[in-house]
């Protein structure tokens, strides 16, 4: 599904290099999840994924279902079935949540040949995905995460991601911010789209995300690079010890 092969990336307007050759596949039906201590390039692969500005390509490729997601504008690669989700989704005032949502399906529906859906056909999927999170009907007409608390975002965030179906999401939770509720919510949230055709690359520095979760694999990312892969028992390793030992073992 996901396919990163060797990936190079420096900051567009700085010789600094980022990412130094990442590999990484993530198949259909599988989790994966990134760990690694801060400033290992993490975040920047998620926006270099996402297609983010500020960053240059210097050697590697990354792919989904086959086409080269790097020559992609982000509406491209969203419609290709690419979802981010990140720490702190956008606010965007003056535009309805409902319409924004009907706006982003309807136009990935059409980039890929199907007939969008009419105004009665999306309220009727936009309420009952809303109900089963637990969604008010005065959140849906609220301006896009304007004023949300941080738990409404999240819940806003996989609204999204229900109503759109993504065939690989890829979700940055780093650093603090999230509460154990807040944790709690992503991971059922994500457990509840866990699909044999969907795939999904979660960020994260808790272990406790991963209890929740379950992850297929477990990857630590230090100085650019992955440098060690394993099962969830990985994250465990980490939680229990920090990254000393694995950096020290992979040096
Ligand atoms: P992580 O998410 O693993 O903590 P990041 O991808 O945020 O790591 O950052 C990796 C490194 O690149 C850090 O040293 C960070 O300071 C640097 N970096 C990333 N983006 C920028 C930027 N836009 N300008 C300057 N430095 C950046
Ligand atoms: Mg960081
Ligand atoms: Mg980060």
């Amino acid at each position: 599904m996901l396919e990163i092969k060797n990936l190079h990336v420096k900051l567009e307007e700085e010789d600094k290099v980022i990412l130094k050759g990442v590999d990484l596949t993530v198949e259909a039906g599988k989790v994966h999840a990134i760990m690694g201590p801060n400033g290992s390039g993490k975040s920047t692969l998620s926006y270099v994924l996402s297609g983010k500005g500020g960053y240059e390509v210097t050697d590697g490729t990354a792919t989904l279902g086959g086409e080269d997601l790097l020559e992609l504008e982000p509406e491209e690669r969203a419609a290709l079935g690419l979802f981010l989700a990140f720490q702190y989704p956008v606010e965007i005032p003056g535009v309805g949540n409902m319409t924004f949502l009907r706006t982003a399906l309807n136009g990935q529906r059409k980039a890929r040949g199907e007939a969008e859906l009419n105004a009665a056909e999306f309220l009727k999927l936009v309420r009952e995905t809303a109900k089963s999170l637990k969604i008010s009907d005065d959140m849906l007409k609220r301006p896009v995460n304007v004023g949300f608390s941080g738990g409404e975002k999240k819940r806003n965030e996989i609204l999204q991601m229900a109503m759109l179906q993504p065939k690989m999401c890829i979700m940055d939770e780093t650093d603090s911010g999230l509460d154990v509720d807040a944790m709690k919510l992503v991971a059922d949230g994500v457990n509840a789209l866990r699909d044999a055709g969907r795939g999904f690359l979660v960020i994260t520095h808790y272990q406790r995300l991963l209890d929740h979760i379950k992850p297929d694999v477990v990857h630590i990312m230090a100085d650019g690079r992955i440098v060690k892969s394993g099962g969830p028992e990985l994250a465990l390793e980490v939680e229990q010890n920090g990254y000393t030992d694995i950096l020290a073992e992979v040096a």
